[in-house]
């Protein structure tokens, strides 16, 4: 639906997009991920027209949309901040949009109650922002948004206001809400759980382009970078160098996997898929028990190779005391090759 090509775009000398390409389904809930800095704002703004790109292409369903004014493109965007009209009740703060359109009193009102209903937010048109919830303003600016009836949303951390409690339970609402309207969602976050957790497919923005995309299970059982298998699940990274299919890094001590793509230049370990071997099993490598962090369901262990490196260790049961000699192992399915 939605087609990104080469964008670039800088501010000075610095470089907030740099060659990015990006395609959106129509009726998916994308997922931006990325540091901060990565570009995540910009991109959005170039998208909704707020913002022209220094070069690149921007077409919906093939069509230009560059030309196009931010209000005559079917996308519509809800800002972190919400932005909301503080002298304006619930109901004149989702209207605002149609008046503007030009829609008539009798389709507004019954627009506005329809959303009103979808976002549960009935009942409280005629309240001033100041006094709602961070969650029931969170809904207003949904609700301003989707009255709009967009193609597409572009929501900029729209969970950053709301409490630790109350996140998990609006993500998942805000995408049954993205079903029901089968209008495209893109969020962006830099919360990786929420985006692995709600995402039909995620991207991960780094220094201004996509680094990976696909969907959430996929980047997170095959990233393809360092800066993704890091970025996303704080995977443990051995650099090394290929030797007929198998990985010889010196700062493991060890040679890693066996038939690996001859691309490799790395290789990422999960801490939850590496254990401690027991004394009638040969480890994959060995190192000693450096630091030990109870987490409730289990421990996090650090533990320094041999060859120098360092890995983070899942273990779910109480670890040996620091400074013991450990082995590790993994499952070969386990190594993921990384390629940049
Ligand atoms: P993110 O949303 O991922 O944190 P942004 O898109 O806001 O990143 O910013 C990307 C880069 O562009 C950053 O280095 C930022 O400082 C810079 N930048 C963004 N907007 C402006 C602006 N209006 N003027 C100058 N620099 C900007
Ligand atoms: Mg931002």
């Amino acid at each position: 639906m939605l087609k990104a090509t080469g964008l670039e775009k800088r501010f000075g000398t610095v470089p907030a997009l740099v060659g990015l390409d990006l395609a959106i389904n129509a009726g998916e809930f994308f997922a931006l991920l990325g540091g901060s800095g990565s570009g995540k704002s910009t991109l959005l703004r170039v998208l909704a027209g707020f913002e022209a790109p220094d070069a690149g292409t921007l077409t919906l369903d093939g069509q230009d949309l560059l030309p196009v004014p931010p209000w005559a493109r079917p996308i519509n965007m809800m800002f972190q901040s919400y932005a909301l009209f503080p002298h304006m009740s619930v109901a004149d703060n989702v209207a605002y949009g149609l008046k503007r359109a030009g829609v008539v009193t009798e389709e507004r009102r019954s627009r506005i109650a329809a959303v009103l209903d979808l976002v549960g937010l009935q009942g409280l048109e005629a309240r001033r922002p100041q006094q709602l919830s961070g969650g029931q303003k969170q809904r207003v600016a949904l609700a301003r948004s989707l009255v709009m009836r967009p193609r597409l949303l572009l929501l900029d951390e729209p969970m950053a206001a709301l409490d630790a409690g109350l996140r998990e339970r609006t993500g998942l609402e805000l995408r049954a809400l993205q079903r029901k309207t089968g209008a495209a969602f893109i969020m962006v976050t830099h919360d990786q759980q929420e985006a692995l957790a709600l995402a039909d497919r995620i991207a991960v923005l780094e220094a201004g382009r996509v680094a990976q995309i696909g969907p959430p299970q996929e980047v997170y059982a095959r990233p393809t970078t360092r800066f993704v298998a890091r970025f996303l699940g704080a995977a443990n990274v051995l650099e090394g160098r290929m030797r007929d299919g198998v990985f010889e890094s010196v700062e493991a001590g060890a040679d890693i996997g066996s038939d690996l793509p001859a691309a490799t230049v790395a290789v990422a370990l999960r801490a939850e898929h590496i254990r401690l071997t027991n004394t009638n099993e040969a480890p994959v490598v060995t190192g000693i028990l450096e630091d030990a962090a109870f987490r409730g369901d289990d421990w996090l262990l650090i533990i320094r190779l041999k060859g120098g490196a360092s890995l983070r260790v899942v273990h779910p049961a109480p670890p040996p005391t620091a400074g013991s000699a450990i082995g590790l192992a993994w499952g070969a399915a386990s190594v993921m090759p990384l390629f940049a």
